[in-house]
């Protein structure tokens, strides 16, 4: 039988308890208020952040690439122009004078006119030069001329990789019966646009972009984007190009090149046929809520272990309170000495009222020493217990069995005078010693030594045990397994 252990709660396992539901606790509401953050985060940058940057740079794109278009409209309306080719192109000063106002007024780098007619290409300077299909730089004006729609606006390739982007509105121009019969436009530099919108990339770490109907990009701040690529090989964007731009705005999510996520809104600008791209990676955006979220974790994880130590030393301390005001022994489930004390206050208060006989036995276990020695102090434990069970087992319901000290219990006998307490103690005695106790399949045999004390009225606890005691230092001395008398005081 192992030995009886009395435990009010599982220290550790209370420990554990209160561990994880702090640190769950901590975890979920770290993570929901972060998840939180981050939604909110995400909706303000999907619904305020760039669809305000997309219509900043809209308004003031307005200034910079809008009204060339208008100018250049105005331009292939114009009446003066279109008579003066259907007149067969004759004064060509008049037309360079006219050029070369538009110019200057709109404070443009270019003004043109190519004649379909004649193919001679007027500039505010006078005759540029005849144009030729064979002709790459050309290109553009048969492009034109092909066109289905009024106008094309044309990066340069060939200056856009300097300083000053630069750009051609090419517009058609037909004559009063809705034949076609040139091209008209001015060249422009881009640079405020461009400044405008590399500002913006930097102050808010976005990226913006111009994407022409191809899927190509046309028009970028200072270092993002290369010009002329094809967003359809894009990473990420090019399956969902097809779809953006049919839809010609609205807000996506893709990943780019790296795994970032980027969120994207797309706005399309009717007048120069355009999309207008404003981007901005969403890790970037979230590393402060991040941040946040990690000390978060960290402080949790710092109160929970605050918490726990404390916990453990406040246990610590309780269970010690708790085992010291306990009335029953540990090891043997007998009744410890201060609850003996305490029943004994009662008991010889009674017996003041009512003397009924009582006496008193102080049990002593032989050589135990030596059964800890052979057979270790577990055992050793086992047999107290063992022998703690035997007692019990053989007394009486009233009687009460204590455990004394460390190997010494103590028995007191109620309603029970001398001679009766001498048979009971012979009995016990025997009953110990006639059968040797099994511990790890061991048989082990025990004797113990008893002291037999009948109480007298008036005599204190101390003074019957201590009786009781002299008694049994007898039946040591007199070769132990035996049953002693005190002598009277
Ligand atoms: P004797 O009483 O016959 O004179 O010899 P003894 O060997 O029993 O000597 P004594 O009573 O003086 O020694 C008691 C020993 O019992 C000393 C101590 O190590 C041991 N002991 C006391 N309490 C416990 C206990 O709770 N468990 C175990 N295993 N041993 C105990
Ligand atoms: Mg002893
Ligand atoms: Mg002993």
């Amino acid at each position: 039988m192992p030995p009886y252990r009395h435990r009010l709660f599982n220290h550790s396992r209370l420990l554990l308890i209160l561990g994880l539901l702090l640190t769950v606790g901590f975890l979920v509401t770290s993570f929901i208020s972060y998840e939180v953050s981050k939604r909110s985060i995400l909706e303000a940058i999907v619904e305020q952040s760039l669809p305000l940057t997309s219509s900043n740079i809209y308004s003031e794109i307005q200034k910079d690439l809008v009204r060339p278009v208008l100018i250049s409209s105005t331009m292939a309306h114009d009446t003066f122009l279109r008579r003066w080719v259907l007149q067969g192109e004759a004064d060509v000063e008049e037309m360079t004078h006219y050029l070369r106002e538009v110019r200057q007024r709109y404070g443009a780098f270019a003004s043109f006119f190519v004649s379909e007619r004649s193919g001679i290409y007027y500039t505010g300077d006078g005759v540029l030069k005849q144009i030729s299909p064979d002709e790459p730089r050309d290109a553009w004006y048969y492009r034109t001329r092909a066109l289905t729609e009024d106008y094309e606006i044309n990066v340069d390739p060939d200056l856009a990789n300097q300083d000053a982007l630069t750009i051609f509105i090419n517009y058609r121009v037909y004559d009063f019966d809705g034949n076609y019969i040139g091209a008209t436009g001015i060249g422009l530099t881009v640079d405020a646009v461009r400044r405008l919108v590399t500002e913006h990339q930097q102050r808010f770490n976005r990226k913006i972009y111009f994407v022409n109907k191809a899927g190509k990009v046309v028009l970028v701040g200072n270092s993002t984007k290369a010009l002329n690529v094809d967003l359809h090989d894009g990473a990420g964007i090019g399956p969902q190009l097809e779809h953006i731009l049919a839809a010609e705005s609205g807000s996506y999510q893709y990943a780019d090149a790296d795994g970032n996520t980027q969120i994207l809104q797309v706005n399309y600008l009717p007048e120069l046929k355009w999309y207008l791209f404003v981007e901005q990676g969403q890790d970037a955006a979230l590393d402060g809520i991040q941040r946040t979220l990690w000390i978060n974790i960290l402080i949790s994880l710092l109160i929970t272990a605050v918490v726990i130590s404390l916990a453990h030393v406040a246990l610590r301390n309780y269970q010690h309170r708790i085992e010291e005001m306990a009335t029953i022994d540990k090891l043997t489930g007998l009744l410890n000495r201060n609850a003996f004390t305490m029943l004994m206050k009662k008991l010889l208060a009674d017996h003041k009222r009512d003397p009924q006989p009582m006496a008193f036995l102080l049990a002593d276990i032989d050589f135990f020493k030596q059964i800890n020695d052979r057979h270790g102090h577990m055992a050793g434990d086992e047999v107290l217990a063992g022998i703690a069970k035997r007692l019990l087992d053989a007394l009486r319901e009233s009687d009460l069995v204590v455990r004394w000290g460390g190997e010494e219990l103590l028995i007191l006998l109620r309603h029970c005078d001398l001679s009766e307490a001498l048979r009971i103690a012979e009995s016990l005695r025997r009953g110990i010693g006639e059968e040797a106790f099994a511990v790890n399949g061991q048989a082990i045999p025990v004797t113990i030594s008893i002291g037999v004390a009948a109480y007298h009225a008036g005599e204190t606890t101390e003074q019957a045990v201590s009786r009781a005691d002299a008694a049994l230092y007898q039946a040591k001395n007199a070769g132990r397994n035996r049953v002693c008398v005190a002598p009277e005081a």
